[in-house]
């Protein structure tokens, strides 16, 4: 069978169904994603709705995975939507679910999961799709095995003091659906093989000035994370 059909079987995962969770799986369904796995055990609470377009009034104190699976059903029925009611923050226990997807989004919002799904993405040799937003600025890139830079090589771990999160912060509800959007098209590209997915490049948008830019990445040498599989080349996502 050929590649790009085993990758759309297997489908995404997605980590987080929050702003840019919604948003991304949204677009992914429509687009005719086959297989869409959510991970998330919160539940939907009023401060999420200006942002999280897959919750109503109707769904507060329900929980998001549950809520997201149906409607994502309803608009594209024969999507296969797994819901998965955990919070997933260890490196292994990430690996262990994303073994069963072609690709894996970030949408999480905390640096446990963001760390913890960039080791699993470069340990079980995955695509990973990252992407934060926080006030009016927002980031993605692509992760993967195989001689490329990865979260650790560019911020070293999660950050020790306190850090501005959508949760602390807040953020622009549409600047999480631009990321999210971005995201889900990402994800598309490695399911499809075509594109140029932003593997050693970050993109950066401020929604505030309108300005995006491409920063590049480099791989750190002494990286303990990806720097021992510089050499383990091909990865899983090209094969
Ligand atoms: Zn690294």
């Amino acid at each position: 069978m050929e590649t790009r059909k085993i990758h759309e079987e297997r489908g995404v995962l997605l980590l987080g169904v929050g702003g840019l969770g919604c948003a991304a799986a949204l677009l992914l369904v429509a687009a005719g994603v086959r297989r869409l796995g959510l991970v998330d055990d919160d539940r939907v609470s009023l401060s999420n709705l200006h942002r999280q377009i897959l919750f109503r009034m109707t769904d507060i104190g329900m929980d998001k995975v549950t809520q997201a699976g149906q409607r994502l059903r309803e608009q594209q029925p024969d999507c296969q939507v797994e819901q998965i009611p955990r919070r997933l923050t260890e490196r292994d226990a990430i690996g262990e679910v994303a073994a069963e997807y072609a690709v894996v989004i970030d949408g999480s919002d905390n640096f446990t999961t963001r760390f913890a799904a960039n080791d699993a993405a470069v340990a079980y040799r995955f695509p990973l799709v990252h992407g934060a937003a926080t006030g009016g600025r927002g980031q993605l890139c692509s992760i993967a095995a195989g001689g490329q830079p990865c979260l650790r090589c560019l911020f070293g771990g999660p950050p020790t003091q306190n850090t501005a999160t959508c949760r602390s912060e807040g953020v622009f509800g549409p600047l999480v659906g631009e990321v999210g959007g971005l995201m889900a098209l990402e994800a598309i590209k490695w399911l499809h093989g075509s594109g140029q997915p932003l593997l050693g490049r970050l993109l950066t948008i401020d929604v505030t000035t309108a300005k995006r830019r491409i920063v590049p990445l480099r791989s750190h040498p002494q990286c303990p994370v990806c720097a021992p599989h510089h050499a383990n080349i091909p990865d899983r996502a090209a094969s």
